[in-house]
């Protein structure tokens, strides 16, 4: 966590703010390495309080430092407001409007809220060598699992079957799973966001399997599309196209590029194919402890690729009654490149 507070410190001194109160615990987690459920951070010139009740007392002294640590022992709102002055950023993205009504009627005089959110997200953005390792490290615990569910066949398995099992191997291997695995089947795969169901893998169908774990608290996401058996032309053809995009798209990956330029040289791509309509998502996210965050890969995203980012490249093509392909790969943003964290091969892979 070394060196975060600082570097907030900044943000809100850029934004001419005496104070940052951070509340999203997602974001206290990255600022303090505090894991528990109900915290909050106070940053600004010489303060750094890291805020909790009772109960996590002693898990904030095994797992905060550098951070000052104050228990409220009751009225939690009325603890922080005590605590806050001059102008102050709130994360308006994140606490919900009534909180920030009760909290404004607690401050002193003269204190005043400002709108602040996304900051801390900024920050998170550019990974450091720790985190790194520990991305790296569910990568690789994911796709352990991954090959486990490939070896152990999909043919005559419904997705739920495939999905469950996916899922209780990661945790016996040490991990959890990102985000709840999707096993498409197809028609389904015409579905991005399908939710695995009871349907039975067949022989000649397209299965999209999106999956990623999560270890020490970091992420991995990735996808590939499996032909169970022969998928006929029309299913080659679409697997063909998307692997071209992603191929394109994942050789520009490099610091400096804006996410609508990578998104772009997917996009056109699937378009000139003439599957422009079916490409319906952007082409990828930041990972980080969260499984979704900065920056964007997508139409009107002015993110600059930036050295130490974390991104999935993941263009889709999706047929709807008839199939889906889609392909993501989970990569490291460095200086004058990238460094792909994903190791299944992409070729159209034949499984049972
Ligand atoms: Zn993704
Ligand atoms: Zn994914």
């Amino acid at each position: 966590m070394r060196g975060r507070g600082e570097k907030l410190e900044a943000a809100v001194a850029a934004r001419e703010l005496d104070r940052m109160l951070v509340t999203d615990l997602t974001n206290v987690r990255y600022l303090t390495g505090f894991t528990g459920t109900n915290g909050a951070v106070i940053c600004g010139p010489e303060t750094r309080l890291f805020l909790t009740d009772f109960r996590y007392t002693e898990r904030a002294e095994a797992e905060v430092a550098e951070w000052e640590t104050v228990t409220i022992s009751a009225d939690w709102l009325g603890g922080i407001a005590a605590r806050l002055g001059g102008r102050v950023g709130f994360e308006d993205d994140q606490m919900s409007v009534r909180m920030a009504e009760k909290l404004k009627e607690k401050l002193a005089e003269g204190t005043e809220l400002v709108a602040a959110g996304g900051e801390v997200e900024k920050l998170r953005r550019v990974k450091d060598s720790e985190e790194l390792r520990a991305i790296a490290e569910a990568s690789k615990l994911g796709e352990e699992a991954w090959r486990w569910a490939l070896e152990r066949g999909f043919l005559g398995r419904s997705e739920r079957d495939v999905a469950l099992a996916t899922e209780a191997k990661i945790r016996e291997l040490g991990g959890e799973p990102s985000f709840p695995a999707i096993v498409a089947t197809g028609p389904n795969g015409a579905l991005p966001h399908a939710e695995p169901g009871e349907r039975v893998i067949a022989t000649g169908e397209l299965v999209v399997f999106d999956m990623g774990a999560k270890l020490d608290g970091y992420c991995s996401d990735g996808t590939r599309t499996f032909a169970i058996g022969e998928v006929g032309e029309k299913g080659r053809e679409v697997y063909d196209v998307v692997l071209q995009a992603q191929l394109a798209a994942l050789e520009a990956i490099t610091a400096g590029r804006t996410g609508e330029e990578l998104d772009t040289i997917a996009r056109e791509l699937i378009g000139e194919a003439g599957y422009g309509e079916a490409f319906g998502h952007a082409l990828g996210h930041g990972v980080g402890l969260e499984v979704h965050e900065g920056p964007r890969l997508a139409q009107k995203s002015d993110d600059v690729l930036a050295p130490g980012e974390v991104v999935t490249v993941e263009p889709g093509i999706y047929l709807a009654g008839e199939l889906g392909v889609r392909i993501e790969d989970f990569v490291i943003v460095r200086e004058d490149g990238f460094e792909n964290l994903s190791t299944l091969s992409k070729d159209l892979t034949l499984v049972d």
